[in-house]
């Protein structure tokens, strides 16, 4: 048997080696030691439901065997050679996402991060367009690079004092709390139709690109109400600006889409992608039409972007979705669990708010004044993983209870997870 630290030297260690941005989750945390599809198991063998899947990552599940045998075939055989040399997986893997990406996308750029990938796509969208005045949303998460954090709105995420500038906030398409103080559809999509004035207003005119997650996760799940994206983007094509969609966070299947944009019928001119794509492996890519890629010649490579290992990891990924019907079981789970918590905020006042597509969910906890209950989550959270369930927590005031579970969970499973919810909303009187 394997002996292990345990979760107090893990601690110990990290306080003096690892540095202190990296925040830790759960007063009494388990180290994880093992993972199988929908399950994580700590040091003392207890078993655990997955809800979160390391933020939406691990879509087909944990050290999925026919993933797991694709990825350790490809590391025995050839695990990476400069990729100037030439090998096969990563061509297989753009021709795949050429396939199952909206519109004309067709040309990839690996990398092996959200942030590069998102770093690279408003590269790209400098080189298409020639400006580099981009505008992004309020509370939206982009990245920790140094374009990917300065269009991050979320002010936890803003690390740095002095972000690039050329760069506009519009207000999210937040309708709980909607920052124009506007309802839906009364408000005419206010939030939409304000980024021509900031197009007008704030920028020389024709920004090279609006950057925006489908569904902003970090952000507490905002999906964006019908009709958003074709106002933004009839909007933009007025002034040439490209839409660059981020779904490192909701991208392969999550939402019952292959990509959560697919819910609102516009095509991005650049999309990118990350996570779920390598289900653990480190691969992210940014795609785009052959007429916006084909400006990107010179020289540029990422020394580890889609080496043999993740490639071959996102190609087992694609074939998994496909073959086992994911987008399915996210579409019909999702459903099952948004009306589980529905009947659940009918008798627990302390749930205000659900929201999400597929597998991609929040429920926002608030008082009886809509203020952000965040220390009544952080307590249900810590029962619920003492009752052996993971579940997260986003949100700009930390408020949003979070469910990404991978996209192999079962009817059973999440009568569980809503049962279990139930009980300790109702101890806690909440
Ligand atoms: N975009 C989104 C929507 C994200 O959620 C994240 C990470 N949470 C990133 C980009 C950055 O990805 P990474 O941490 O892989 O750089």
């Amino acid at each position: 048997m394997k002996s292990y630290i345990g979760p107090k030297a893990i601690l110990e260690k990290k306080k003096k080696y690892i540095m202190p941005c990296l925040a830790h989750f759960f007063q009494d945390p388990p180290e994880f030691v093992k993972g199988s599809m929908q399950y994580l198991f700590d040091t003392e063998g207890k078993k655990y439901l997955d809800c979160f899947a390391g933020v939406s990552v691990i879509n087909c599940g944990h050290c999925n065997p026919e993933i797991t045998q694709k990825v350790v075939e490809q590391v025995q055989s050839l695990q990476h050679v400069c990729n100037i040399y030439l090998t096969e997986n990563f061509v297989n893997l753009a021709e795949k996402l050429a396939e199952v990406t909206p519109g004309k996308l067709q040309k990839s750029f690996f990398c092996s991060t959200g942030s590069e990938a998102n770093e690279g796509a408003l590269l790209l969208a400098t080189i298409y367009t020639k400006s580099s005045e981009f505008i992004a949303l309020r509370n939206g998460l982009h990245g920790r690079t140094k374009l990917g954090m300065s269009v991050t709105g979320i002010g936890m995420w803003r690390t740095d004092p002095n972000p690039c500038g050329g760069i506009s906030f519009a207000p999210n398409p937040y309708c709980y709390r909607c920052p124009l103080g506007k309802k839906y559809p009364e408000c005419d999509l206010e939030c939409a139709n304000q980024i021509e004035d900031i197009i007008k207003t704030a920028t020389s005119g024709n920004p090279a690109a609006f950057i925006a997650e489908s569904i902003q996760g970090n952000a507490g799940i905002v999906v964006p109400p019908k009709g958003y994206f074709k106002r933004v983007k009839e909007i933009l094509e007025k002034y040439n600006t490209l839409l660059i969609i981020d779904e490192v966070q909701t991208g392969f299947a999550r939402t019952g889409k292959m990509f959560a944009i697919e819910n609102f019928d516009v095509e991005p001119d650049i999309m990118t992608m990350a996570k779920a794509l390598g289900n653990g492996a480190p691969i992210s890519a940014f795609i785009a039409s052959a007429k916006i890629a084909d400006t990107y010649t010179r020289p540029g490579a990422s020394t580890l972007g889609g080496n043999p290992v993740s490639s071959a990891a996102g190609l087992a990924v694609l074939s998994y979705i496909e073959e086992h019907n994911l987008l399915q079981n996210a579409y019909d789970r999702g459903v099952q669990l948004r009306e589980g918590l529905a009947e659940l905020a009918k008798k627990h006042p302390i749930i205000g708010d659900i929201r999400g597509l597929g597998l991609m969910n929040g429920a926002e906890f608030v008082h009886a004044d809509k203020s952000p209950a965040f220390n009544e989550l952080d307590e249900v959270l810590e029962e619920m993983k003492n009752r052996g369930f993971i579940i997260g927590k986003n949100g700009i005031s930390r408020n949003v209870m979070a469910f990404q579970p991978p996209l192999v969970i079962t009817e059973e499973n999440i009568n569980d997870v809503l049962n279990n919810l139930d009980d300790v909303l109702t101890n806690k009187k909440l």
